[in-house]
């Protein structure tokens, strides 16, 4: 079966816009942008939601939560606020069944940041 969309991104079999990247995570570019600023934090290692973190997951969450604080950092949008929202099973809207979380901003200073 072919990997999911994701891991294929974290492989860099395809194309995408990386902003930051840790041993654990990386955050692209949301393809299609719901936010001035809409980007996407994704642990390399593939689980499908929320449902599945378990003791296991530790280290992965912290270093995915640390690259969401660089992420807001570099899209300059740590004094503004931002949101963080993972979507959880196909009822929430989950389209892309490997973790991740939506990291949005509308305020800010200037145009288009990142
Ligand atoms: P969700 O609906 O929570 O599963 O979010 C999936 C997100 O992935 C959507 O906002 C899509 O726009 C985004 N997306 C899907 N494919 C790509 C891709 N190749 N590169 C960047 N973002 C993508
Ligand atoms: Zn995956």
């Amino acid at each position: 079966m072919d990997p999911c969309i994701f891991c294929k991104i974290v492989n860099k079999e395809i194309p995408s816009e990386i902003v930051f990247e840790n041993e654990k995570t990386v955050v692209i570019k949301d393809i299609h942008p719901q936010a001035r600023v809409h980007l996407l934090a994704i642990p390399k290692k593939h689980i499908e939601c929320i449902n599945d973190i378990d003791d296991s997951f530790s280290e992965d969450l912290l270093a995915i939560h640390l690259a969401i604080k660089e992420a807001a950092s570099i899209a300059n949008v740590v004094d503004t606020g931002y949101r963080v929202i993972s979507n959880c099973g196909s009822g929430a809207g989950q389209t892309v069944m490997h973790l991740h979380y939506h990291i949005m901003a509308d305020k800010g200073i200037g145009e288009k940041l990142i």
